[in-house]
């Protein structure tokens, strides 16, 4: 037996050695430098042994294979040669692995993403437990960078062009069934038999691959230049108008993959390394990675210091609607944990039931569960009408409507019918927790859990404890979050919290660039443009604008008048247009709307009566929009909304979809530089008024020429 400090070889009686993996002190394997090194010891030993017969290579943590490279060693490199070298150091590993004379299979259960997955892909066949634990995919491309040691040219060579194309533009992962059927993985077993059917095939010696099976285009198109110039250049096309040019890592992957299929796997993989290189050194690869970095240090936090969090066994949600239905759905499918459902009527659980089903219906579809899964999911949701059933509730969480009044009954309700701990979690977008909380015996208990709709698709929370909620209450709400797979963050009470309130102003004034005469689709174009997922004015018609005229007086009234929305929108709820559920708002929806083409309904230019005249370019729209955002986000650091600029960097990008490349407003205006962003604004107020003075914090720091990030 042979062992390093990370692997252990061991031979067993047929003559096939197990490599195991096990870094110990982590809880999960990831690919650090130090292990060229490592490898090579083992192969020396391995090849030294002329009785092997063949290799299988596992993990020895109990739910994880490898989850990719450790991403700290990027950042001592400071050229792209530095960073070069390391990726070449990953593809000459993995090449001796390849080339080792006898058959070498991965047995994958767990994670096994970026590095590890170009780790699997080196060895000569790959078998993966059906556990949904196990999931495969080349995840570089959202750090801004590509998969470095190999995985660029090994993926397309097993599952074809197309696919391998779609998984590393996006990064997606695919479940053991999906990689199975790409050809990714060559068998799915239970994990109780999986280091024996790795043996079987490692006895089996090298399977010979056959070519990717492809219908007729897909060989047109894989298969011969005049069709592989086609799927290039329609993947550019495609890559750009998602990407709208603000992401460089994509365009690299396909010259990268486009070299090796046309010139082979070692020109391939001089130009994988080259690009690697150069993506580590980009800003945009910079402020990605720091948000990963970011959110992995969030999620050892507990948001109340050293209070531990109580376990959650069952949860309960106040009300069937949209966001209640999603609310449900999180903590059944993500979290396993059971949760009962009331509403005032049979048709908002049924409606709250409906939901889960045909989420899950479509992950069934996908194969992405099994039917057993999809059952057991859906038999963790029940609904009542009464609140039978919430008495062994440890959380409840309320969504009903937005009704200051309707919030304290139900608080009082909860106290009445559930136990002296449980917490009482409200939804609210715009009541402040303190008055939701005013008339509870339990204040304590009462806590804010504000969720983004939709909500199985929206990765952000806001916890808001008002005075008096427990660090008891925040620690175990915080916790609960996270299960359901949501990324909290903990800010203070306050109208509009943290993110409706930066987004608020982004939104207003859209409106007012609107109202100068700017047309709609340019408006949404220039932000698209400048990195957001969606405009702003398809974002009021999304969220509706009713809601969007109920929020706007509170903030109003709370925070001053820089958030009053334009009068003018008033005319647009007294004309019905509140937006895409009223199929009636800026752009046409319903029966007027052309199928596949979104389209402005030219009457609302009328209705708030501008005549359209374009005057500003895409960049002078973007940034006055923009910079609302940034001065309101160093506001609420300076009173305290948020924690830390980094809450706040993680708050926009994950609540609003702030482009993730510049890495959230606050690393924004570190690269812009505090005192051009305040000359900015100043500018601006001396044009529209002081809804653009600079918050004194930015002010401050312009002045004394300070970063929010070291
Ligand atoms: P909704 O109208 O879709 O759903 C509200 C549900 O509550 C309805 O099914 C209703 O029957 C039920 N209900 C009313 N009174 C009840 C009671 N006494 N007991 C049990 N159920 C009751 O509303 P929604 O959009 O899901 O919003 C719910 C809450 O979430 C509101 O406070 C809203 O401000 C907040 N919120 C909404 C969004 C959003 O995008 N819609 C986002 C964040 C927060």
């Amino acid at each position: 037996m042979t062992t390093t400090n990370s692997f252990s070889l061991q031979i067993r009686d047929d003559n096939v050695g197990v490599i195991t993996m096990d870094i110990a002190g982590e809880s999960m394997n990831v690919l650090k430098a130090a292990f060229a090194d490592e490898i090579s010891q083992l192969l020396s030993d391995i090849k030294a042994n002329s009785q092997l017969k063949g290799l299988v290579f596992i993990s020895g943590k109990p739910d994880s294979f490898i989850a990719g490279a450790d991403i700290s060693m990027l950042d001592g490199c400071k050229t792209a040669e530095e960073a070069q070298a390391i990726g070449r150091m990953g593809q000459q590993m993995f090449d001796q692995l390849e080339q080792l004379p006898i058959p070498l299979v991965a047995a994958i259960h767990g994670p096994c993403l970026g590095g590890g997955l170009e780790l699997a892909m080196a060895c000569h066949a790959r078998v993966a437990t059906s556990d949904s634990k196990t999931v495969l995919g080349l995840p570089e491309v959202q750090l801004g960078l590509l998969p470095g040691s190999g995985g660029t040219q090994r993926l397309p060579k097993l599952v074809g062009l197309q696919k391998a194309l779609d998984m590393i533009l996006t990064g997606k992962q695919l479940r053991a069934a999906q990689a199975k059927k790409a050809g990714l993985v060559d068998e799915v077993v239970p994990n109780s038999i999986l280091l024996d059917a790795a043996v079987k095939l490692a006895l089996k010696g090298k399977p010979k691959r056959e070519p990717v099976k492809l219908n007729l285009v897909g060989k047109v198109l894989e298969r011969t230049p005049f069709g592989r110039n086609i799927l290039f250049s329609q993947a550019r096309k495609q890559t750009l108008s998602k990407t709208q040019g603000n992401y460089p890592a994509p365009l690299k992957i396909l010259d990268v993959i486009k070299t090796g299929v046309d010139s082979g796997m070692q020109a391939g993989l001089a130009a994988e390394a080259k690009a690697f290189g150069e993506l580590c050194m980009t800003k945009e690869s910079a402020a990605l990675r720091s948000l990963f970095f970011a959110t992995t240090q969030m999620k050892k936090e507990t948001g109340a210091g050293e209070t531990k969090p109580n376990k959650v066994r069952k949860a309960a949600v106040l009300g069937g609607g949209l966001m209640g239905g999603g609310i449900a759905n999180v903590t059944a499918t993500k979290a396993g944990i059971a949760v009962r459902i009331k509403d005032i009527n049979e048709q908002g659980i049924s409606n709250a039931l409906k939901y889960s089903y045909s989420l899950l219906e479509k992950k069934f579809n996908r194969r992405f569960i099994s039917k057993a899964e999809m059952q057991k999911q859906l038999l963790l949701i029940t609904g009542t009408t009464d609140y039978s059933g919430f008495h062994d509730a440890d959380i409840v969480v309320e969504a009903v409507f937005e009704d200051l009044a309707l919030k304290q009954q139900m608080v009082a309700d909860i106290e009445q019918h559930c136990s002296e701990n449980t917490i009482f979690a409200s939804n609210t977008s715009s009541l402040p927790i303190k008055q939701i909380a005013a008339k509870a015996q339990r204040p304590e208990n009462v806590i804010g859990l504000h969720y983004f709709s939709p909500v199985d698709k929206m990765p952000l929370v806001e916890v808001i404890a008002h005075e008096g909620t427990s660090a008891q209450t925040i620690a175990t709400t915080v916790a609960f979050a996270r299960k359901q797979g949501k990324t909290p963050i903990v800010v203070k009470d306050g109208a509009g919290f943290y993110v409706n309130r930066i987004l608020a102003l982004y939104m207003n004034e859209a409106a007012n660039v609107l109202l100068e005469g700017e047309p709609v689709e340019k408006i949404d174009k220039a932000l698209v443009k400048f990195g957001f997922p969606v405009g702003p004015v398809t974002l009021l018609d999304e969220v509706g604008i009713d809601v969007g005229a109920k929020i706007s007086p509170i903030l109003t009234q709370e925070l001053g008048e820089r958030f009053s929305a334009p009068a003018a929108f008033d005319k647009l709820l007294a004309d019905g247009r509140k937006g895409k559920k009223s199929e009636k708002g800026f752009y046409r929806y319903g029966k007027t709307a052309k199928k596949g083409k979104k389209q402005v309904d030219d009457s609302v230019y009328s209705v708030l009566g501008v005549t359209p005249a374009p005057r500003l370019n895409s960049d002078e729209i973007s940034s006055r929009c923009v910079v609302q955002m940034l001065n309101e986000a160093v506001r609420c650091l300076e009173e305290g909304i948020i924690a830390s600029a980094r809450d706040g960097d993680i708050g926009a990008i994950f609540g609003i979809g702030f482009p993730p490349f510049l890495g959230g407003p606050f690393r924004y205006i570190d690269q812009l530089g505090a005192d051009k962003l305040v000359a900015q604004l100043r500018n601006l107020e001396s044009r529209f008024g002081s809804r653009f003075a600079p918050a004194h914090l930015l002010v401050q720091m312009a002045e004394q020429q300070q970063r929010f990030y070291p």
